[in-house]
């Protein structure tokens, strides 16, 4: 099967002192974290803040868990199956934050810790966005 690295952001702002995950809504319907492929010669740290300047215009961030986790899933495309490995840092935004999306995405949201658990259309990224909020929970007061 064949083998594919991603590195994304579960990207948060403390907005009236409540914690919003921003959420994006791609093109074919799901809504997801900033992510892409790292590139060859690329680290982990350099393709997540690449594709967040990409796709949402951000480059201003302060990372606060550079290895939040990992998940993985596999999907078919007219060649094959394809396994996928998507590793995820944890990173606060200014809260005037300008979201500019690129062509890959229709939409985005700025969703506090449970609604944007429901939001987010794929387990792993339910599951990421899961490890973040117990992050956030030893540094500030969540609801
Ligand atoms: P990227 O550069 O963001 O890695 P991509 O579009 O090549 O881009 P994916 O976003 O991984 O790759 O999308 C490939 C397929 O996997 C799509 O059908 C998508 O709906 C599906 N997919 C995306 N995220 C997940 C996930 N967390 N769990 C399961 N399937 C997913």
């Amino acid at each position: 099967m064949r083998q594919e690295f991603s590195a994304g952001t579960v990207v948060f702002r403390r907005y009236n002192n409540r914690i919003e995950f921003l959420l994006l809504k791609h093109s074919v319907g799901h809504w997801s974290h900033p992510k892409g492929h790292i590139e060859p010669g690329e680290t982990p740290e350099q393709a997540m803040a690449r594709e967040l300047a990409e796709e949402t215009g951000i480059k201003t961030f302060e990372i606060v868990e550079p290895r939040l986790g990992k998940i993985e899933y596999t999907f078919r495309d007219r060649n094959g199956l394809i396994h996928k490995e998507v590793v995820f840092s944890l990173i606060q935004v200014p809260s005037n934050v300008k979201v500019k999306l690129s062509n890959e995405h229709v939409e985005y949201g700025w969703y506090p810790p449970q609604k944007a658990i429901q939001k987010a259309s794929y387990e792993g990224d339910k599951f990421i966005l899961k490890e973040a909020i117990k992050t956030l929970k030893d540094k500030f007061e969540l609801q």
